[in-house]
Order: C-alpha cells, then structure tokens, then sequence
C-alpha cells in the first residue's frame, strides 16, 4: 500500500515538486538491500522537494515495516572502521568545541559500536548505544558490548536527561519520522548537552554532479538534507545554538570504487580481487557531500 508522505519540518501534505520518478519494486525490501553498507543498487521511491523548506523527500512510501527489517538486517563493514572511527571524533570534537565533556556520550544507530570504542579510548566514561540490529550488536566489543540496547531510538530507551553529547551518524536520513526520533534524543540529553548528526548533504557538488545516479538517491534514505533544512529541522525540536558544516572522510580507494555509479557487477569483481585488497590498503581523505548539524539543548 502507497502511503503519502508529509514534510516532517513544515508538516505540509503535498506543497512539492516532484525531481525523481520511483523505480521500486516489491523485491527492493529483502533485507539484504537494508544491511548498512551494501553496493548501493540505486533503487527509489519518487522524491519530491518541500516548496516551503526546499527538504528531499520520499513519497509516496511502501507499508513496509523498517523497524523489522533493521532488525534482521545484516551487518557488513569491512575495512573502513578506523577512518570512520577518525571522521565521527573529529565531529564530535568540532560540534562540542570550548566545552570539556568527557562524562557520557550515546549513540543511535551506530551498527557494531565502532565510534563507541573510539569515544570511551578517546575521553568518554560512559558509552551507550541504541541499535535495532541484533547481528550488529553481536559483533561489538567486549566492553562495549553491555552498553548497547537492541531497540530503535523510543522514550524510555535512554534515561531523560543523562547524556552530555548524543550522536547519529548517517541514519537521520534513513527515518521515517526523524522529528519523533530526534525530540527523544533531545530528551535523553542533560540541559547544555550537544547533539549531533551527520549526513547526506543533497545539494553537495557530487550529489549534483550525479543526480539521480547519486548512490544517495536510494529506497532506504526517506529525507536528504541541506545545511538549510538540517538546521531548520534542529531548531524545530529546539536545540539552539544550531551549526553546520561540510565535512571530510578518511576513506579506501576500495570504498570509493564500490560508491561510483558504474555496473554492480564489475565494482564486484574488482572489489573481490586482488586490486579490490590494494585499493582497501589506500586511505585518502574525501569530499564525498557529507555534512554535519549540530545543537545545544537549552
Ligand atoms: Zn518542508
């Protein structure tokens, strides 16, 4: 069943124009197509742009249970852990620049805990992460491990105000309802505590440049942000202090390969050869379109 979608800033039905036609089909929901970092297969609902707030988004929708499909949804990251692990503290230092945090900081959606281990070897004492993915969890630290709740980010999951910093990395744009979300990650942090997410930023130069052929015009992102309609959305759930910013990965040439819109099957093939092992040996440091928003809660 196709399901309309509203604009989750402005709360308009409608009020858009479309910019991509859908190409989905039944088969686009197996839960291989929703394991975190797969070779990106490019299928789409319709996109459509907000009039009034210029945000990208999905509709119509499928009924389509993604919190079921997250869950078994497996888990598959390979090589690129230490640079993301670098990229998320260098976030996490710039939007908390001038405060001395060092007590507690969660994560939503963080997959195996990765930027948690970086955060409790970095500074943090308490870590804590909500996650859907069982299999993801699985694969966590040992010490990180007791410190991950199998949930999608609810109230209650976390304690009301407990947290100095709370983080999301590129799962903001895979939600179907980010306001709800994001005002339980409000909730859960103490009044002068940090937020911060990063994603897509659709109007990037290689998110023009691509188009509809972008890896980020994809079935499992419902809204594409811009440093614009990111920050109206956290001023929306009422962080203040709202900053943004374009933001560099330390990436493998593997990793860069397997995001370029040439045919699934020769990316494959390569990635599984023994150029696929040197290309993974490669680290370089990217522009790729993504951005960060920031708040403080009051
Ligand atoms: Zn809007």
């Amino acid at each position: 069943m196709e399901i309309a979608t509203k604009c989750p800033i402005c709360e308009s039905l409608g009020n858009s124009v479309p910019v991509y036609p859908s190409n989905v089909d039944e088969q686009s929901f197996s839960t291989e197509v929703f394991s975190a970092r797969r070779l990106p297969d490019r299928r789409h609902y319709q996109w459509v742009r907000c009039k009034a707030c210029t945000l990208l988004r999905s509709d119509p929708v499928l009924d389509v249970d993604l919190e079921k499909l997250y869950v078994e949804s497996s888990f598959d990251y390979s090589t690129e852990i230490d640079g993301l692990k670098k990229t998320y503290l260098k976030l996490v230092n710039k939007a908390t620049k001038g405060k001395s945090f060092s007590k507690s900081i969660f994560e939503v959606g963080g997959g195996n805990g990765f930027f948690l281990e970086a955060a409790k070897d970095a500074k943090f004492a308490l870590v804590a992460g909500v996650e859907p993915s069982t299999e993801a969890i699985s694969a966590a630290r040992a010490d990180i491990k007791p410190f991950m709740i199998a949930s999608m980010m609810k109230g209650g999951v976390l304690k009301d105000r407990s947290f100095e910093v709370g983080t999301m990395f590129h799962t903001l744009d895979h939600l179907s309802d980010p306001v709800t979300t994001l005002k339980h990650c409000f909730d859960a942090l103490e009044p002068g505590g940090v937020f911060v997410v990063a994603v897509h930023n659709e109007r990037s130069w290689s998110a023009r440049l691509m188009g509809e052929r972008s890896p980020i015009i994809d079935v499992e992102h419902t809204h594409l942000y811009t440093l614009k309609s990111g920050g109206a959305l956290f001023k929306k759930i009422g962080f203040i202090g709202v900053r943004s910013g374009a933001y560099n990965n330390h990436y493998s040439l593997a990793y860069i390969l397997h995001l370029i819109p040439i045919s699934r099957s020769f990316r494959k093939r390569v990635l599984e050869s023994p150029i696929g092992t040197l290309l993974g040996k490669i680290k370089v440091v990217v522009p790729l379109g993504n951005m960060w928003v920031a708040g403080t809660k009051p």
